[in-house]
């Protein structure tokens, strides 16, 4: 049985701090403190995947700011593989098949524009206020609900704030949670004790997969319209000049994709995956 993992940072246990996801320094303290979160709880994941029975477990470093070099950093749990996400049109997970039973979250943050959502965003944050797909608000957890469903696998599990776990309730109920602190404003939040923390994510995983039978792959009708709402004109002017982007408004620009896979590649010449 083959699991599926992609990572973020946002979410993670014992992150309270914009500077330990994002600082511009390799070697900053505060962006190590976080590389070593982000080992603690993938790894918790990972001993669930195998504790319900995984025989394989793959993994896709996901927060942007690492360049898929986290784990040359800090020790993934060598029963895991590390995989890479290939810059294509579409996208490309490596490993991620239909061969595979389910994939999972960790240190997910909820949709851009959400109450007390810690660091809440969609792709850019500062950047992009709304995001919709076939004109509802979604956000990265939905991205790879919709990617992973191209290959009929269901989402699993997600681990972030509490403001995560209630989009995941809202929109995917079969998706089992586990809260690892609560959003009390956009850069604050209270951490819940991370030990604890990370014991319920590695119980609520492995119950999750022995459960998977009433999860589902999630798919929406194709060709599927995206929508992205900015916080200011500028940057819909860039997109609104390739050919095939609908302008809506000053800040808001439309596209469609054709197939689900392309959900992560904002369109151009190449459908660049954005970063
Ligand atoms: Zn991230």
């Amino acid at each position: 049985m083959k699991i599926g993992i992609v990572t973020d940072m946002e979410g993670l246990a014992g992150v309270d701090d914009w500077e330990q996801c994002y600082a511009a320094d390799d070697d900053h303290p505060a962006y190590r403190h976080g590389l070593t979160q982000l080992a603690a709880d993938t790894n918790a994941t990972v001993a669930g995947c195998f504790d319900a029975g995984a025989t394989e477990v793959v993994v896709w470093d996901g927060h942007g700011r690492n360049r898929q070099a986290a784990f040359t950093r800090v020790a993934l749990d060598p029963r895991a593989t590390l995989r890479r996400l290939i810059p294509a049109a579409p996208l490309v997970l490596e490993g991620l098949d239909a061969g595979t039973a389910g994939v999972l979250m960790v240190g997910q943050h909820a949709m851009a524009g959400t109450l007390h959502g810690f660091l809440d965003h969609t792709q850019c944050p500062k950047e992009i206020c709304r995001y919709l797909i076939n004109g509802a608000e979604h956000g990265e957890m939905s991205q790879f609900a919709l990617h992973a469903g191209a290959f009929g696998v269901p989402l699993l599990h997600v681990s972030g704030d509490e403001a995560l776990c209630a989009e995941a309730q809202r929109l995917f109920p079969w998706v089992a949670t586990t809260a690892t602190k609560r959003g009390t404003g956009w850069a604050t939040c209270e951490l819940y004790p991370v030990d604890a923390v990370r014991a319920a994510i590695r119980r609520d995983v492995a119950t999750a997969i022995r459960n998977r039978a009433g999860a589902r792959p999630w798919t929406q009708p194709m060709p599927a319209d995206v929508t992205v709402e900015y916080t200011w004109s500028e940057f819909a002017d860039r997109l609104a000049a390739v050919p095939g982007v609908q302008r809506l408004h000053a800040r808001a620009v439309a596209w469609k994709i054709p197939d689900p896979r392309y959900i992560y590649n904002w369109p151009g010449p190449v459908w660049a995956p954005l970063a």
